[in-house]
């Protein structure tokens, strides 16, 4: 069965066709993180969600051009600077740093680019397109000397968000929301200088200022993929007004579609609202790897919910896919000893592997619950065959082959065991004695000393255990 997705602009799922099916690589465009705080998991569940997409889209062979903007230069990162009296690029530093570390954590591919809404290149590739749409007339230079586009001069203005534009009430993200513009939703394009923005400005012909959230992503898609994009993410927040105005401002300068395919994902909620910095109600990822969490049980949390599907956020469900990572691994390690060991009587046949049922389920508008759901289904059936010594060698290497396969979509191998440094094994070696000799004041002694070398060492049934301190 052919991919399908579910399109937002026609509100369908839609088989999957590039807009040149014999060209390679096909072209994603992601919005990014807007770097005035540190992102929360609530943008990580959209930027899994985007790497499970692309990871799945490889799988099926297609070779994938992904963009992922970082918006640099916005109202809150501008506030962000003044309030700490730095300069905007100072400000904005640590979060992209943190981001990509975040992204590590949680096993997200890069993007092929990640351009930066401040970077010379693309500012004059914006001023370029909005000096276009004045001269196609839809846009305008009001007296407040910003400029806006003219919403009732594009026809298709509401169509990704199945709006209508009566009804547009005034939104966060526009400055000067009140007064002067033509029309209560048109959008700014170029923001006029004033006080509040210090220093942060560029020339143009409509006088100094910076560019609106909006056209800075037109500018850096089209720029790094052209014209036409074959498929456009983000979270659903992003469908109004940002993506809405992403196909007016691209639309009105080349006059061509922008893109095919519009794929959104639902929210993650705190107690059934939206995570949002806003509202305060979010964690980073830091703050769930204090909770002893790792990168990977949190990546395991985000993804396994169909992306349409909002998802609530909750430790247990946190402790749920431990639970689940947990029966992975334990399946692993069973096949990885079968292999070693000629005992079955009978064997499983290969053609059991659910490889259809678990692809299928992909190609299904990314249905992760169900693809899910087959690999339990086959973690039990296979256990139960390696509890009656019914697998035999090859067939358990031709599942660890299969999970490679799918681990390259859903990226949940178990961590590879780090080494120990000889001075830690040292310590522990001394703790182990300590505990035989029931010496438990030089035990915590030994397990602070093994603590401030960044190891975190535990007592199991089978021993004291060895891991490094907020791995992921
Ligand atoms: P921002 O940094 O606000 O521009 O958001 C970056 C990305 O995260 C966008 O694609 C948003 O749609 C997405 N996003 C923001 N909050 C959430 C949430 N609670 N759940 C899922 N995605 C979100
Ligand atoms: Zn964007």
């Amino acid at each position: 069965m052919a991919l399908r997705f579910f399109n937002t602009y026609s509100r369908k799922i839609e088989e999957f066709e590039p807009r040149d099916p014999t060209a390679q690589p096909i072209s994603i465009y992601t919005c990014g993180p807007t770097v005035y705080s540190r992102a929360h998991i609530g943008n990580f569940r959209a930027y899994i969600f985007e790497d499970l997409l692309q990871r799945h889209l490889e799988l099926r062979g297609y070779k994938v051009h992904r963009v992922m903007n970082i918006t640099d230069v916005d109202d809150k990162t501008i506030r962000g600077a003044r309030e700490a009296k730095v300069p905007l690029a100072k400000f904005t530093e640590p979060f992209k740093k943190a981001f990509f570390e975040d992204a590590d954590t949680l096993r997200i591919k890069r993007a092929d680019e990640f351009p930066a809404a401040t970077d010379p290149r693309y500012v004059e590739r914006m001023i370029a397109m909005i000096g276009e749409l004045i001269a196609r007339d839809l846009a305008y230079q009001a007296d407040d000397k910003s400029v806006y586009f003219r919403i009732n001069k594009f026809p298709d203005y509401g169509k990704l968000a199945h709006f209508d534009l009566k009804q547009l009430q005034s939104t966060g993200r526009v400055k000067h929301d009140e007064y002067d513009k033509e029309h209560i939703g048109d959008f700014a394009l170029w923001k006029a200088w004033d006080d509040e923005d210090g220093n942060v400005k560029w020339d143009s012909p409509w006088g100094p200022g910076r560019p609106g959230w909006h056209i800075e992503c037109s500018a850096m898609a089209t720029a790094l993929l052209g014209d036409q994009i074959d498929i456009h993410c983000g979270g659903v927040d992003n469908i109004f007004p940002h993506h809405e105005a992403e196909i007016a401002q691209s639309e009105g300068v080349t006059g061509k579609k922008f893109v095919r395919y519009w794929l959104h994902c639902a929210h993650l909620l705190v107690d059934g609202q939206k995570m949002a910095k806003s509202l305060g109600n979010f964690y980073t990822v830091p703050d769930v790897l204090a909770k002893g969490y790792s990168g990977r049980e949190l990546r395991y949390a985000l993804l396994r919910v169909h992306y349409r599907v909002p998802l609530n956020f909750t430790w247990e469900g946190m402790k749920e896919a431990r639970e689940s990572l947990g029966r992975i691994d334990e399946w692993l390690q069973r096949l990885n000893e079968v292999t070693k060991k000629e005992n079955a009587q009978r064997s499983t046949p290969n053609s059991q592997h659910p490889t259809q049922q678990f692809e299928g389920g992909l190609d299904d508008d990314l249905n992760i619950s169900a693809a899910l759901g087959f690999l339990f289904e086959s973690i039990r059936e296979t256990n139960r065959a390696m509890d009656e010594n019914k697998l035999d060698a090859a067939s358990a290497k031709a599942w660890l082959d299969w999970w490679k396969r799918i681990n390259s979509v859903v990226d949940l191998e178990p961590e590879t065991e780090i080494a120990v440094p000889s001075e830690v094994a040292q310590l522990a070696k001394e703790r182990e004695n300590a505990r035989h000799q029931k010496n438990w004041t030089q035990s915590d002694e030994l397990r602070d000393r093994i603590s401030a070398l960044g190891w975190e060492v535990r007592d199991t049934k089978e021993g004291q255990k060895l891991t490094p301190r907020g791995a992921a």
